[in-house]
């Protein structure tokens, strides 16, 4: 059947949201997103430059007074609210989170409820910051804090999940008492167009969240931007050390949440056909195209062979197809571009001795205008190969065998990231042990059903720093001034 056209009415107004307007003459041009399914173009998007930043900034400080100065429970109103438009909305988030960057319809379905809980559960913090009392020594006084907001945030998000992002970041910062610029990639400028949009009818003071997609130039004039207080930054390792570059002569603080290429052990002891369906996640979920996701498989020898026969009987039934249609669980890769980025790191793996077990081309048919790639798995992989140490971001599984827990944790442990892990046992002791022993901010045991809101989440080594979620999220927004004052 071929893929249904992207339905182009639900697009948000053109342009970039700055204040309460919109502008569509921006300096950074015009990028002409494409829907992945079809490989048609969808609509132009205006690209911020730094004339656009500037003007988002601005906006941002006018607002920021006004905002600081808002009683904390309007703030809460205010998060709820836009908690309760988000689900209004919630079918045509999901729609632009599809034409976004193809995420199957089944999946992006969750992605607006997904942050309209981020908001709701924010929004409970909005009216609980304030600071604590310290005790003094050795002189009496009174010591205490004022959580403070930084002030104007700049986020910078990626393609792959931009809905979910501006409920993990955007709605703590807000709650913190921040104004924000958001900066959506060009790829996936949409849904948060959207969202921006529905804050603004929610009764967000104009200049409070502004949204201007955009590339390399305009992130990069959001990061040097002497107005602004504080970056977080979501995506690539590359990107991050630019970005730490840029925001240098500003002496400016940057929260990073950055890639990985997570393991996930699985036991000798597990339910194998649990475990595979668990180690199925890491390829099909975003089609792969997901930071957390167990993309590196370590299997206990005993159990390698029959468990990676399961893996690919489960691969092989997976409905890859329209990610319109309710039926198909994952849908393209984001542009043709990462179709072939993906399709040379598989060759280059196969080329160096790893054994494609399944996948590794792109699907033809109906599918072949669309950047569909089959699900992958490349086997006989060494804990040192490319495809071990490099994240692919595409539905590629490397699999390693082991023969040990030690050996599992030194394996897992072994690559420059540390954002998540997933372990597979029925083992009550092995599990308390090995998560103890991993190098990873978020690990999963026996399945995986997301992060909860006030769970922290973020990466060690070179997955990122700093936290969201909980209250970390709202300490990432904020920093505590200290008063002594003399009794
Ligand atoms: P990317 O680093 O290419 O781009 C991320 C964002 O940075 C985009 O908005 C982009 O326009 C902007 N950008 C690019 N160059 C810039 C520059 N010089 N200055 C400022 N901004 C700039 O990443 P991507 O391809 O969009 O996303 C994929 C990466 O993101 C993967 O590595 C993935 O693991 C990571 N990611 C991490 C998380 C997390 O929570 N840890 C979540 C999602 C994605």
């Amino acid at each position: 059947m071929t893929v249904l056209e992207a339905d182009l009415t639900v697009l948000p107004d053109p342009g970039l949201l700055i204040g309460d307007g919109r502008v569509s003459e921006s300096s950074g041009g015009e990028f002409t997103h494409v829907y992945a399914a079809t490989g048609k173009p969808t609509r132009g998007v205006s690209m911020a430059g730094a004339g656009e930043i500037d003007a988002a900034v601005r906006a941002a400080r006018d607002a920021l007074p006004g905002w600081r100065a808002t009683p904390l429970d309007r703030r809460r109103d205010l998060l709820a609210e836009a908690a309760r438009l988000i689900r209004r909305e919630a079918e045509t988030i999901a729609q632009l989170t599809t034409i976004d960057n193809g995420t199957p319809y089944a999946i992006a379905a969750s992605t607006p409820l997904l942050a309209a809980d981020l908001f709701t559960y924010n929004a409970g913090w909005a009216d609980k910051i304030g600071g604590e009392v310290v005790g003094t020594w050795p002189v009496p006084a009174l010591d205490y804090t004022l959580d403070e907001p930084y002030g104007v945030v700049g986020v910078i998000v990626p393609w792959n999940g931009p809905v979910v992002s501006v409920g993990q970041i955007v709605a703590p910062a807000l709650a913190a008492g921040n104004c924000v610029v958001l900066k959506p990639s060009e790829l996936a400028p949409w849904g948060c167009l959207r969202i921006g949009e529905l804050l603004l009818e929610a009764g967000f003071p104009p200049g409070v969240i502004n949204v201007v997609p955009g590339g390399p130039a305009g992130g990069e004039a959001l990061v040097s931007h002497p107005d602004v207080d504080k970056i977080h930054f979501t995506g690539g390792g590359q990107t991050a050390k630019r970005i730490l570059a840029s925001a240098l002569e500003t002496l400016k603080p940057v929260g990073l949440e950055l890639g990985g290429k997570s393991a996930n052990l699985v036991f000798e002891d597990a339910d194998l056909v649990a475990a595979a369906q668990q180690a199925m996640t890491g390829a099909i979920l975003l089609s792969g195209q997901g930071c957390i996701l167990g993309t590196r498989i370590l299997v206990q020898r005993s159990i390698h062979d029959a468990f990676l026969g399961t893996l690919s009987t489960i691969l092989g039934q997976i409905p890859v197809g329209d990610p319109s249609l309710a039926t198909s669980v994952m849908g393209p890769v984001v542009s043709e571009g990462a179709a072939d980025r993906i399709l040379g790191m598989v060759a280059t793996a196969q080329k160096q001795g790893n054994r494609l077990v399944t996948g590794g081309e792109r699907l033809g048919g109906d599918l072949s205008d669309g950047w569909f790639i089959g699900p992958t798995v490349l086997a006989d992989v060494a804990p040192t190969d490319f495809i071990a140490q490099n994240e692919v971001f595409g539905p590629v599984l490397a699999v390693t065998p082991f023969d040990t827990e030690a050996e599992a944790v030194t394996i897992a442990n072994s690559t420059r990231y540390g954002l998540a892990a997933y372990v597979q046992t029925d083992d009550l002791r092995r599990a308390h042990r090995v998560c103890a022993a991993l190098e990873a901010g978020n690990i999963w045991v026996n399945g995986f059903l997301g992060i909860p809101p006030g769970a922290p989440f973020g990466g060690v080594k070179q997955s990122g720093q700093g936290r969201l979620g909980g209250i970390h999220a709202i300490r990432e927004f904020t920093r505590p001034k200290n008063v002594w004052m003399a009794l």
